[in-house]
């Protein structure tokens, strides 16, 4: 059950916990308890999404260009840090407010997800875990290799910054941040990989799933090491 209040940057003076739709919550467990082999889609699925905010902005830039300000080459970093064992994706593009990202990031908002919700309800051989690579589950699929998510994110335009975080287990929490910890424009997602997902923070092997699957990105994405 999702809180009936609806939250802008603001107002959101406070941290907010709140559960996750029911059908999310479903997904969310299947991600969490996932034996899928080819956890290797998750880095898709964030990446096309950093590509859709870019594009996104692009259009908006059309009839707003000060939207681009003084960063108008659109890109994706991906930050690797062994140690901290953590895989970060960050691009500048249209960003969310905590009230998008209440909207977004609660529910199944997307149209091949609840595909698959279906298939899944009528799925009576086992076939789900096969599903998830041919239908691609979108932002939840990052709990398949991490057991925890961060997302921090200022819509361009904004000077507010806002805080979504889960550990994909029934609740996510909205909290404002402060503006200089936040990118300037766009949205970082910080996975804290899994004891068994570790090698997503190896360069070699990102470098390979990247060129494997996001090729045609239209976006430069770039890799970095933390600390390096
Ligand atoms: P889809 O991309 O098919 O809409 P996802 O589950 O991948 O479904 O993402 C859900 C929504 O979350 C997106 O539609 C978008 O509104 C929002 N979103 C996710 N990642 C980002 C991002 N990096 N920048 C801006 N919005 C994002
Ligand atoms: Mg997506």
């Amino acid at each position: 059950m999702r809180a009936k209040d609806t939250m802008t940057t603001d107002s959101a003076i406070a941290a907010e916990t709140r559960a996750f739709e029911a059908d999310v919550s479903k997904l969310l467990h299947m991600m969490v308890h996932s034996v899928y082999s080819d956890r290797d889609v998750f880095l898709r699925e964030l990446i096309s999404n950093a590509a859709d905010a870019c594009e996104k902005l692009r259009y908006e830039a059309i009839a707003d260009p000060s939207l681009l300000g003084e960063d108008p080459q659109l890109q994706i970093t991906i930050t690797l840090d062994k140690d901290a064992g953590t895989l970060i994706l960050a691009d500048n593009g249209i960003g969310m407010t905590a009230a998008d990202m209440g909207e977004t990031l609660g529910t199944i908002a997307r149209s091949g997800t609840k595909a698959f919700m279906d298939r899944l309800s009528a799925d009576k051989n086992g076939e789900g875990q096969q599903l998830i690579g041919q239908f691609g589950v979108g932002f939840y699929s990052a709990f398949m290799v991490a057991g925890k998510v961060d997302v921090i994110s200022r819509r361009a335009g904004e000077s507010g910054a806002a805080s979504w975080s889960s550990d994909g287990l029934g609740t996510y929490t909205l909290a404002p941040v402060d503006p200089a910890q936040a990118p300037a424009r766009g949205t970082k997602v910080i996975l804290h990989l899994l004891d068994d997902a570790k090698s997503y923070a190896e360069r070699y092997n990102v470098e390979r799933i990247v060129k494997a699957q996001s090729g045609h990105v239209p976006v430069p994405i770039f890799i970095e090491e933390a600390g390096s």
